[in-house]
């Protein structure tokens, strides 16, 4: 949303207006009462300026202001994907409202979608944009989002932690994707990240599975070896 002053109103805008665009196009961040120069080509910009030296030299301006980050409306279960839920903060919480069960995993999705699009439509920056081919958006057990494979490309895989995870003891555990690492990790009730048993680098040993371990994960060891021995 951008809003512009009149020349004649040289009023200090709102707090809530901290960067503004000048005739030139450059952008100028609220420092107090002064104005900085956001990565200025001209020399002239390089200091903070008052709001009225601002207006008179390089006015009109423009509200060019981010948008805040404002949470999606709507949020699926984080176990199953058929509940909603409306969001109450900028993440999902035991706080936020039920709304009702859908039929299907998929039909919540497309309700919370819906219902979030249209929300961005309104001015919110609710990151809805579409996932590139063949990645699709998912949301992890315990909230987390991640852009992840589709469905497809794991189907012939057997386990996936994404899609079909395999019954280990930590699969209500909470899931987080390390990125830097490219690791599923469970979070234990202790808040103790260990490898997800499914993570396909893990599986192939291009993971050492090295973490900081409570001992939460070592029963899963133990069922494994059971089910291997003859
Ligand atoms: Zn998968
Ligand atoms: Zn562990
Ligand atoms: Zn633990």
């Amino acid at each position: 949303m951008t809003q512009a002053w009149k020349l004649a109103m040289p009023d200090l805008p709102e707090p809530e207006v901290t960067t503004v665009r000048d005739r030139d196009g450059d952008l100028w961040t609220r420092d107090g009462d002064d104005w900085r120069p956001e990565g200025a080509a001209n020399p002239l910009h390089d200091t903070p300026r008052s709001w009225r030296t601002l207006l008179y030299e390089w006015g009109p301006v423009t509200d060019a202001t981010p948008a805040p980050q404002r949470p999606a409306r709507l949020r699926t279960g984080r176990t199953v994907g058929r509940t909603l839920y409306r969001q109450v903060g900028a993440n999902p919480s035991d706080d936020d409202q039920l709304i009702g069960v859908m039929d299907t995993p998929e039909l919540a999705a497309m309700v919370v979608a819906a219902v979030n699009k249209t929300d961005a439509r309104d001015g919110s920056t609710t990151d809805v944009s579409p996932a590139p081919a063949g990645k699709e958006w998912v949301e992890l057990t315990g909230g987390q989002s991640l852009l992840a494979h589709a469905p497809t490309l794991c189907a012939d895989a057997g386990a996936c932690t994404i899609h079909n995870p395999s019954d280990h003891h930590m699969r209500d555990w909470p899931q987080n994707w390390r990125d830097e690492r490219l690791l599923m990790e469970r979070i234990c009730p202790h808040g103790v990240g260990h490898p997800d048993p499914d993570d396909v680098r893990l599986q192939a040993g291009l993971d050492s599975g090295t973490h900081g371990c409570d001992g939460c994960c070592r029963p899963l060891v133990h069922s494994r070896n059971e089910q291997g021995a003859p």
